[in-house]
């Protein structure tokens, strides 16, 4: 971390409350590299893993430069996978939260017509998958004309993942006159090619992955037997004894094999694959996230920019077959600052593999031999107590900047002409509360959502039962959602 503060950056104090608020007091090395470049409208290329704090680097300098008063799209980030886009959206969505930011996130396998509809709406930034943004511009739903703002975040992703096209197709719909930011974890030739074609005299910006990977992440393997990988994976967990791990496996049988096996030893563990249904996924990760279970049996659809806290351990059950998911699954552990422990289990003609990882990561990974039955039989007591202890679950970082917001439900929208200053008109005339106090507005055909901000909510709350909007006396109640 570096020592300035947000403070120094030209960033208005609805952004700096907003940092204060998610505990962020230093920016990171990425944060201090590119948001004084990004407040320049620099293109940006920029080398860094994922949990350096790339999010708020491009997701800071964005909600500051976003004009609130426009209501189509300023900002589009575009992102490998449907968890991602569902984040990176949450991260803006808290960073701008004092300026009532509006982001909305554009995936597939989620109903069209209700994305529609949230665009058909004010609209600052969206963050989406390459397949479904593009349908959305092809349908003419997402409209670009006030486009200003591009990321491309973990595009070496986008490129394994084949998206790379789409991505092509999508900025060739963007307006020119734009300031592009491209995120990635490496720089594979063909991404380079995409930063030269489509950005302006980029400045490339490279984070030093030693800081991040190497050293706080302690590296070890095991050669073994295929069919004595899971006693071996019994007596490892069982010396680690993990507070939080992934464990990732090469194909979804394998995962729904393994999770089983796991919960027939009643290890607290949950599973996520791409065969999933999309809730179930996001559900499973939310859960993970607050720390419900300890052990996460994943496919490597988790293993990309998924921000978990405190990930103990990253347990490789099969070796990745590439060399860049080693470093993205390892990514997961080691976050923000923190140690962690990444154990890969190489089978003995595995050998190919292994050495393209050593050569790409720059060094060898030590190998260790099994744990003996002596040490092991040591660990026990330890480890079966903490397997029956529920573990602490996590508050979520928003939820202490939620605190200070009340989400208001009012029975009228659209259908009965109200528009957003009917609100604040009335709302703001409420002794003791100002315009400021006024959050992100929603306004849907019969439904207001109104966020009131500086814990004035239960106040407005109290008066709006009694006031009338427009001449209208509206149901309103604390929101659910
Ligand atoms: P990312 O690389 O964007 O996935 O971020 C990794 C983690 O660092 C997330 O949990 C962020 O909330 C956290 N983070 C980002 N910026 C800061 C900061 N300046 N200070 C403390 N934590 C941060």
């Amino acid at each position: 971390m570096s020592k300035t503060s947000f403070r120094d950056y030209t960033l208005s104090e609805d952004i700096v409350r907003a940092l204060e608020g998610l505990g962020y007091e230093h920016p990171t090395d990425v944060q201090s590299e590119v948001i004084p470049l990004a407040l320049k409208k620099k293109d940006l290329t920029v080398k860094s893993k994922t949990g350096s704090g790339k999010t708020a680097a491009f997701g800071i300098p964005i909600c500051e430069m976003i004009e609130w008063e426009e209501n189509k799209p300023q900002a589009l980030i575009l992102t490998p996978t449907r968890e991602l886009a569902d984040q990176v959206k949450e991260d803006i969505r808290n960073i701008g939260r004092f300026k009532r930011i509006k982001a909305t996130a554009l995936y597939g396998k989620q109903p069209f017509a209700k994305q529609k509809e949230q665009l058909m709406q004010k609209c600052h930034v969206v963050v989406g998958t390459p397949g479904r943004v593009l349908d959305h511009i092809k349908r003419d739903t997402l409209d670009l004309e006030r486009l200003q703002y591009l990321v491309i975040d973990e595009a070496d992703e986008m490129l394994r993942m084949g998206f790379i096209e789409q991505v092509g197709a999508i900025i060739d719909e963007l307006p020119e006159d734009r300031m592009t930011m491209l995120f990635s974890a490496t720089l594979p030739e063909d991404v380079e090619k995409l930063c030269h074609r489509y950005m302006n005299n980029p400045v490339d910006i490279e984070i030093k992955a030693s800081v991040n990977t190497a050293v706080q992440i302690e590296h070890k393997l095991y050669v073994v037997r295929n069919d004595h990988k899971f006693n071996l994976l019994r007596d490892v967990t069982t010396m680690e004894n993990p507070d939080n791990c992934i464990l990732f496996c090469r194909t979804k049988e394998q995962v729904d094999k393994l999770s089983s096996q796991l919960e027939n030893l009643s290890y607290p563990c949950d599973k996520i694959h791409g065969g999933m249904e999309q809730d179930d996924r996001f559900h499973v990760m939310n859960e993970f996230k607050r720390g419900a279970f300890r052990y996460l049996v994943a496919t490597d659809v988790a293993a990309r920019g998924i921000d978990i806290e405190n990930i103990t351990h990253v347990i490789n059950y099969d070796l990745p077959l590439d060399k860049e998911s080693y470093v993205h699954r390892i990514g997961r552990t080691g976050r923000a600052g923190n140690s962690g422990k990444a154990i890969s289990f190489a089978t003995p003609n595995e050998d190919k593999f292994l050495t393209e990882i050593q050569d790409y990561i720059g060094f060898e990974i030590p190998r260790l031999d099994p744990p003996s039955k002596e040490e092991v039989a040591h660990a026990k007591a330890a480890f079966e107590e903490k397997l029956t202890t529920q573990p602490v679950v996590k508050q979520d970082k928003s939820e202490q900047l939620s605190k200070e917001i009340l989400k208001l439900y009012f029975n009228g929208g659209k259908k009965k002409k109200l528009r957003a200053v009917d609100f604040v008109g009335t709302i703001a005339k409420i002794e003791g509360v100002t315009a400021d106090d006024i959050g992100i507005i929603t306004i849907q055909d019969n439904v207001t959502y109104v966020d009131i901000l500086n814990g004035k909510g239960p106040l407005v709350l109290q008066v709006m039962k009694d006031t009338t909007i427009k001449g209208k006396l509206l149901k309103v109640y604390k929101a659910n959602k």
